[in-house]
């Protein structure tokens, strides 16, 4: 519904211009509170979109309060963390109405309703939740869908390479997703932009800009024929859908992104295509391993960076990268995951997620230090499936267990990675992990809590994905599992105390 001030024609109202950021609403918000300024009394509008359609209405106006000089005197307002992270999200959809609902919950909650947040019936509540899961989904899609292009442009007397992305987002979330492409590509000079605003990489600061309309976009260049190449060579005829791929990749994506200008061609080629690719398909991710000159043997990071460009299963065309392991070469205890998480496959780091946190938790309550330790997965990248039901859950990636055969195909990596490290002791966290190291079915309830022996060491031992711990829903079963995952740490890790461990056959 557009924002109309007609609703508001027989109240005293006063208008309240904020800059387009959560700090400017906040500071306002907190001088209105201050006031006892009832939220029907307040109507707020973003500086540089006023639509006066009466003017002389509302005469009463607040122009943008200075950030630096006036917030520091305003008195700290006590807010529950969640309502702030909310609002930051929210401060970034491109619904005008934002600001006043936001003021109307934070009102609500410091006048009697404390427990707002909890009570996703009431409608504000359900109102602002909504605005949030489209800016969150947004983000998502510009982190997934933005394709750079390269361009040469003149440094001082010599030419260099700069990258150069167009990308159409829904809401303004320039400034919420640029820290993302910061820390992925720190190496490049990079410039995204978009209608509201632009940001670039110079190698040291990210520096914001206006929108650049699309007539402006760079054109097609060196980048862009590489990734056409690249596509193709891992398209997948047999696992194109359309509807879901319709549903995943917003057609109003499609104009920017290289890729989907070939869609038609390989979808007239896709019988052949599947033949050949029955014919050719990789079984193994060592036809991926570095080639090194003869003798000369790779190290974790030649596996590293050759594992980045894998394409031995089909779990990598959905997922954003390779999630190589993390410690030291020297690690005496490894840890092996089934696959990277959501939020592994958007960082690039193995366990940071919710499972990753659990086991930083259990990790210390077992006396070991995360920093020492080589954390992997045995599968590298993350496989999952949109919802059924979208509806039904916030989230839009749901997990998927690799199959056998992915697991096979994968295996190479962790083996190439248990050969290099040659760990005192190896922790499997479940099955999937268990069934790669073992190199068999695993019963997790029958085989975990003991060691095995591997050709990588004497004392494997299988325990529990964290992950399962998380998806209990009893508390006290929960409670109990932590003690006995936390417990199986320990026994697997007392052998560097103890030299003597009881194998099992
Ligand atoms: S999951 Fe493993 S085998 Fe499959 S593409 Fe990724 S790294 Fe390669």
């Amino acid at each position: 519904m557009p924002h109309s001030p007609l609703a508001r024609e027989n109240c005293d109202v006063r208008t309240v211009f904020v800059e387009p950021t959560f700090e400017s609403w906040r500071l306002q918000a907190r001088r209105l509170l201050q006031e006892g300024a009832v939220p029907a009394e307040v109507f707020f509008q973003t500086e540089g979109t006023e639509q006066n359609f009466f003017p002389g209405l509302f005469e009463n106006v607040t122009t943008p309060a200075s950030l630096d000089s006036s917030a520091s005197t305003l008195p700290k307002l006590r807010v529950p963390a969640d309502f702030i992270a909310l609002a930051e999200t929210v401060a970034d959809h491109r619904d005008e109405r934002k600001w006043d609902l936001l003021y109307r919950v934070l009102w609500r909650i410091t006048h009697g309703e404390p427990h707002l947040l909890s009570m996703a019936i009431d409608s504000d509540m359900r109102e602002l939740l909504t605005m949030e899961k489209g800016v969150r989904f947004d983000s998502h899609k510009m982190k997934a869908f933005v394709r750079f292009k390269k361009i040469e442009v003149q440094a001082g007397s010599g030419i260099t390479d700069h990258y150069v992305a167009w990308h159409c987002p829904d809401h303004p979330i320039v400034r919420r997703v640029a820290p993302f492409f910061e820390r992925r590509f720190r190496s490049m000079n990079w410039t995204i932009l978009t209608p509201d605003h632009s940001v670039t990489w110079n190698g040291q600061e990210l520096v914001y800009g206006p929108g650049v309309p699309i007539s402006q976009a760079p054109k097609a260049d060196d980048l862009e024929a590489l990734w056409l190449t690249y596509y193709k060579s891992t398209f997948n005829p047999a696992r194109i859908k359309l509807k879901t791929m319709t549903k995943e990749m917003p057609t109003r994506h499609w104009r920017t992104l290289p890729e989907t200008r070939a869609i038609q061609d390989l979808l007239r080629e896709s019988p052949e295509r599947l033949l050949k690719m029955f014919q050719d398909q990789p079984r193994s991710a060592s036809e991926f391993f570095p080639k090194l000159p003869e003798g000369e043997k790779a190290t974790l990071e030649d596996l590293r960076k050759a594992a980045a460009g894998c394409r031995a299963c089909g779990i990598c065309e959905k997922a954003t990268q390779t999630i190589f392991g993390e410690g030291p070469p020297d690690a005496q205890i490894v840890l092996v995951g089934e696959q990277p998480g959501d939020q592994e496959d958007l960082e690039g780091r193995p366990f940071i997620g919710p499972a990753g946190e659990l086991l930083n938790r259990a990790l210390r309550d077992a006396g070991l230090n995360r920093p020492g330790l080589y954390l992997t997965n045995a599968v590298k990248h993350f496989k999952w499936t949109p919802p059924s039901d979208p509806e039904l859950t916030s989230r839009k990636r749901i997990h998927q267990r690799p199959s056998a055969s992915e697991i096979a195909i994968c295996k190479p990596w962790l083996s190439a990675e248990l050969s290099l490290l040659r760990p005192k002791v190896l922790i499997c966290l479940g099955v999937t992990a268990g069934q790669s190291v073992l190199g068999k079915t695993v019963k997790l309830g029958e085989e975990r809590g003991r060691f095995h022996e591997t050709a990588w060491t004497a004392h494997t031992f299988l325990t529990t994905h964290p992950s399962a711990i998380l998806r209990m829903m009893d508390p006290d079963l929960k409670k109990a599992e932590y003690a006995r995952f936390v417990s199986e740490l320990k026994t697997a890790t007392s052998v560097l105390q103890s030299p003597s461990p009881q194998i099992s056959a």
